[in-house]
């Protein structure tokens, strides 16, 4: 693979500045779910007038909600925007204590577009706020938060139900990123918010990608992130639909695993702004707002070079060796998996199941396999079968589901390395380690394999003494 510098009109104009002559920075392969609205192939280009780099999509608004409606992993209970995990627990938490400083009345109606679990809502509703509303196009999101006595309702910004009213606030949190019709939701904004309403947008910093770039390998660029915006083209953006730039935040949301893995090494991961309605354009942006527009597509090159480094480095290591020579089951059937099922070297690997924990993707196709539950998926694989672990946000919690299975697996983690590098390959065998199996007492009742009813409780999984590594499964 390479970077091609060539020139296109792009099929999908500038999300920022509407233009549509523009650089291609590189092409991006996925393999797509059966029926999946997505397309298969995009190029991720960079506007030649204004500098914004976004994936020049064919697919339409309309393919993009019904993806999200019916394909995406954002209702699961441990979903993104949950509030379930430790490091999404923190991040809400904050965003509350920082929008709560800034609303004044406990009355204030709220609205969080795309509010999904509706992790913040709850967290300002703990902080005293009365009049909270959520969006989201998934019915089942809707479900949960108006179980939890938060109004919502099922649509998206432009098609919106009257019942929603006004928002004195309007939150718009990491979807900005994933939209086609960036003007059009811009727009739409206006016509949600009170006179003195305000907006506050956050969407990932693709100004710091590049110092995530070890960790995974296109991690950021993917089917459902479509536009990579630095704070200079939000900003613009905002500036251009009658919105005032009141205040930005910066902050550090890396998931945990990211955050282990740099050590520390921080960086800004994603980018809040506060925005006020101008539309006679009478406030200018903040001058760091403003400066180097073309920073961007500097940055975004360096990170789809490192990650093309990291793509080539690993087909040349043993994981390469493993993953040719060996049935595999993929645990995870998402964003990742489709990225790397349409990367050279894994196209041609003997898939023999794909598992997925999501009732949205069970039962879909996907490579040829019929994606299922884990319980049924991995049972009765071939001998020798490898289990790759390939859902980048869930690694820790499938790891350790994957130990409560009795399943004699061998698995990986594909999560990579901090330095790309190739990793050592790090195998974990559970419970199919001879040893245990002698020395298990014949009265114990079996391991069962813990439940995850789709009713939204998972059951207690009993804690798990730490053990030392397994040596016969360190190395294959
Ligand atoms: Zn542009």
């Amino acid at each position: 693979m390479h970077t091609a510098h060539t020139e296109k009109t792009a099929l999908r104009p500038c999300p920022v500045c509407g233009k549509n002559q523009a650089e291609i920075l590189t092409t991006m392969r996925y393999a797509v779910l059966e029926r999946s609205p997505l397309p298969a192939a995009s190029d991720i280009v960079c506007c030649l007038a204004c500098g914004m780099v976004y994936a020049d999509t064919p697919g339409t608004q309309a393919d993009y909600d019904r993806h999200y409606a019916g394909f995406a992993a954002y209702e699961q209970t441990n979903g993104i925007g949950s509030g379930t995990d430790e490091n999404d627990a923190r991040r809400i938490e904050e965003s509350a204590d920082w929008l709560a400083a800034r609303i004044g009345a406990k009355n204030a109606r709220i609205i969080d577009i795309g509010c999904a679990q509706g992790g913040l809502l709850k967290a300002l509703s703990r902080r005293g706020f009365s009049s909270l509303a959520g969006i989201d196009p998934s019915a089942r999101c809707v479900e949960r938060l108006k179980a939890a006595e938060i109004p919502a309702w099922q649509g998206y910004l432009g098609h919106l139900p009257a019942e929603c009213g006004k928002g004195d606030l309007v939150v718009i949190s990491h979807v900005l990123e994933h939209v086609v019709d960036v003007a059009g939701t811009l727009s739409a904004l206006h016509k949600l918010l009170t006179p003195e309403g305000k907006v506050y947008i956050e969407v990932p910093d693709a100004a710091g990608y590049h110092n995530m770039a070890g960790t995974l390998p296109f991690q950021f660029i993917h089917q459902e992130h479509i536009n990579h915006f630095d704070l200079p083209h939000l900003a613009m953006l905002c500036t251009l639909h009658g919105f005032g730039v009141s205040e930005i935040v910066r902050k550090s949301i890396g998931d945990r695993h990211d955050i282990d893995l740099d050590g520390g090494r921080g960086g800004d991961f994603a980018l809040g702004i506060l925005l006020i309605q101008d539309k006679q354009n009478k406030l200018s942006a903040p001058s760091t707002c403003r400066e180097d527009r073309a920073g961007l597509k500097r940055h975004i090159a360096t990170y789809i070079l490192e990650s093309q480094r990291l793509l080539a480095a690993q087909a040349a290591s043993s994981l390469s060796i493993e993953i040719k020579n060996r049935p595999i089951a993929l645990w995870g059937a998402g964003m990742q998996t489709q990225r790397i099922l349409a990367t050279p070297g894994w196209k041609e690997t003997n898939i023999v199941a794909i598992v997925d924990r999501d009732p949205n993707k069970q039962g879909k196709s996907l490579a040829g396999c019929i994606i299922e539950p884990p319980e049924k998926g991995l049972r009765h694989l071939p001998d020798n079968t490898l289990v790759i672990i390939s859902a980048h946000h869930y690694a820790e919690e499938i790891k350790s589901e994957l130990a409560m299975l009795d399943a004699d697996l061998f698995a990986i983690i594909l999560k990579d390395n901090p330095h790309g590098i190739p990793p050592p390959l790090k195998t974990y065998r559970y419970h199919g380690n001879p040893r245990r199996r002698i020395h298990r007492p014949p009265s114990r009742p079996p391991r069962r394999a813990p439940y995850l009813p789709h009713d939204g409780r998972r059951r207690d999984v009993p804690e798990r003494r730490a053990r030392p590594p397994n040596r016969a499964g360190n190395h294959l």
